[in-house]
Parts: C-alpha cells; structure tokens; sequence
C-alpha cells in the first residue's frame, strides 16, 4: 500500500475499479444513489444552490455533481481517481451538463484557488483518505468568507461497525466487502475538532438512518452510523 501526499492509492484502486458501475442504481453504488436526494436537500436548504460557485470534492462518477448542477450551481468536480472522472465527463455530456472535473488533491485545488467557492461538499471520502485534517484545512481555503462546506461520513462505534461493515458490506451486500475501514471511520467529535482548529464553525448536525425494510435512507437526529455536517467559514477572519 503506497501513500504520497494525503491520498491512499489502495483507496483510489478500489474506486478505480468498480468505476464503470458508478451510474447503475443496482450496482455497488446504489447506496450513494440512495443516499442522494437526502444530501442534496441538506446542502440546497443550508445554502440555496442556485447560481453559487460550488466545488465537489472527491465527486467520484459525479452523483452528487450532477445535482448540484440542476440545481442551478457552476459546479467543479475533484477527485484523485481517474475512472471515476472519465465516467463522469462522459454522464455530464450525456446529461448535457457543464461540469468542470479535474482530477486534482483538495489541498493543490487550495493553494491555487485560495475563497474561490460559495459552497463545498465532501460526501462519503473522509473516511478513505491518510489524513482528513488536510482535507478540511484546504476547505477552509478554499472557500469564501461566509461560505459553507458540508460533510458526509461514517461513525465509529460498535453499532457503525454491525451496520456499516457488517450488514452493508455481508449481510445486505449493499456495498462491495472491503470498501470501507472500521479504524478510518470519523466520530462527529473529532471531525468537529479538525473543523474548529481548521476555522470552521459547525451550522447543523443531522444522522442519515437507513431502513432495510424500506430500502429508504431518511434525515435523523440519530448520528450512531452516517451522518452529515454543515460548517461555516466565519465571515469576518481576522488576519
Ligand atoms: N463523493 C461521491 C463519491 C464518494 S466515493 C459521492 O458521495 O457520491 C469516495 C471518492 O473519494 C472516490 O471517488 C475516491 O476516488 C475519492 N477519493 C479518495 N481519496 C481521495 C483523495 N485523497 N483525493 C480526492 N479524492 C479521493
């Protein structure tokens, strides 16, 4: 397993490879399928999308860009995988979408696009990179004073652990074995000490609950397994 910068190339593998399934609902993405409608309508109600400059990182075969995007955003897409990025240019011409992805590390896309974007989302990739304190440093950059970035990742408990790795992964077999981590996944609290050191103020809290029964993932105040987060950059930063 090689590591250079903040990526795990073993993590990007696995993307790299399923890559061709990103767009069918069934597939091993299905849950982020799933998983979509919930997201958008947290980041569109936090900051109302329309006409905002907005950058998707870790975007994958763009799901979420592609929302973002019928929203009315002018969305750029990152991600350090290259499959998944030609998927995604190619679904954005199929969709007629203009949607800018390069393929390029959060804390590169900082350092040359320093209060650049209105809104930020990072959705499902904390959890498979080295070190997401760096991550969110560059968000903090990255955005405008005022702007808001919104996170989506898993919990770490013995609960995350029976229904994230254990029924996700063998039981329901909703998401390839192996996809995920149990050491890498993020406790609200530590990912609200990176956010705080970073800068960031913490907007809403809100758990993403699954029902096996339904098939239907619903907004909850429950945040034991995936949950999602909204920061904020202060408006006024004092020098
Ligand atoms: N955010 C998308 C995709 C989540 S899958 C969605 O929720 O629909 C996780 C993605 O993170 C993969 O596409 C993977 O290639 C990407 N990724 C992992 N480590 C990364 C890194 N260090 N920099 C950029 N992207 C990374």
């Amino acid at each position: 397993m090689t590591q250079t910068a903040n990526i795990d190339h073993a993590e990007i593998k696995k993307f790299e490879d399923l890559a061709s399934r990103w767009w069918d609902k069934h597939g091993e993405f299905k849950a982020l399928h799933e998983m979509n409608p919930l997201r958008l309508n947290f980041i569109n109600t936090g900051s109302p999308l329309e006409g905002k400059k907005v950058c998707d990182i870790g975007c994958g075969g763009g799901i979420l860009s592609e929302s973002l995007s019928r929203c009315g955003a002018r969305v750029t897409g990152t991600d350090m995988g290259k499959a998944p990025l030609t998927v995604a240019r190619l679904h954005a011409m199929e969709s007629d979408l203009d949607i800018d992805y390069q393929q390029i590390t959060a804390e590169e896309l900082a350092r040359q696009k320093p209060a650049e974007f209105d809104v930020l989302s990072c959705m499902e990739m904390l959890e498979h990179v080295p070190d997401p304190a760096s991550i969110i440093n560059a968000c903090f950059t990255l955005l405008k004073p005022g702007g808001s970035v919104y996170f989506s990742t898993i919990n770490r408990n013995p609960k995350s652990y029976l229904l994230a790795i254990v029924g996700a992964e063998y039981v329901m077999r909703m998401l390839p074995q192996g996809t995920h981590d149990y050491a890498k996944f993020i406790k609200p609290s530590e990912l609200d000490a990176w956010a705080r050191s970073a800068g960031l103020e913490l907007v809403n809290l809100k758990g993403v609950v699954y029902n096996p029964f339904t098939g239907l993932f619903s907004q909850s105040q429950d945040v034991d397994v995936n949950y999602m987060v909204h920061y904020r950059r202060p408006e006024n930063v004092s020098d």
